[in-house]
C-alpha cells in the first residue's frame, strides 16, 4: 500500500475513463456520442446495458490487461471505474446483465429510478467510495 502523494490526475482521469466506457454501448452517452464508430457497432450488435455491462467484460478487461502487461496501477484504477459504473446501474430498476451471455439481469433488492434525487446521492456516494479505494490504494 502507498500513500497519497503517488495518487497522480492521471489515476483519476483513467478511473474516470473507466466509469464511463460501460455506456459506450448507447450512442446517445457521453462516450457514445464521442467514439460513434465504436457506439453504434456496439449498441446494434449488444443493446443498452448489455455486455458491456457484465462481468465478462470486466474479465476481458483484466485479462486484456495483463496479456499486454498494462501497469498495474492504470488497470486497477480503469477497473475500479468500471465496476463502480456497474455498481450504480445495478441499483437501478432494469438491472444489469452480470452473467451475460444469460439474459438473466441483476439488480439490488432496493432500487431507485434513473434521474431521481436518490440516484444522484448514491452517485455521490459511491464516487467519494471509489476515491477512497483509490486513494488507499495507490
Ligand atoms: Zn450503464
Amino acid at each position: 500500500m502507498t500513500g497519497f502523494s503517488e495518487l497522480t490526475p492521471i489515476l483519476l482521469i483513467v478511473a474516470l475513463l473507466g466509469s464511463i466506457s460501460p455506456d459506450i454501448d448507447h450512442p446517445g452517452s457521453w462516450i457514445g456520442r464521442r467514439l460513434r464508430v465504436l457506439s453504434l457497432p456496439i449498441s446494434s450488435m449488444f443493446g443498452h446495458r448489455g455486455i458491456t455491462h457484465s462481468a465478462l467484460m470486466v474479465a476481458a478487461i483484466l485479462f486484456t490487461g495483463w496479456h499486454f502487461n498494462f501497469s498495474s496501477q492504470y488497470l486497477n484504477a480503469f477497473a475500479i471505474g468500471y465496476v463502480s459504473h456497474l455498481a450504480a446501474d445495478f441499483i437501478c430498476k432494469s438491472g444489469i446483465p452480470l452473467a451475460y451471455p444469460l439474459k438473466m439481469r441483476f439488480n439490488s433488492i432496493i432500487t431507485i429510478k434513473t434521474g431521481s434525487f436518490a440516484e444522484n446521492v448514491i452517485t455521490l456516494f459511491v464516487s467519494i467510495a471509489c476515491g477512497y479505494i483509490i486513494f488507499v490504494n495507490f
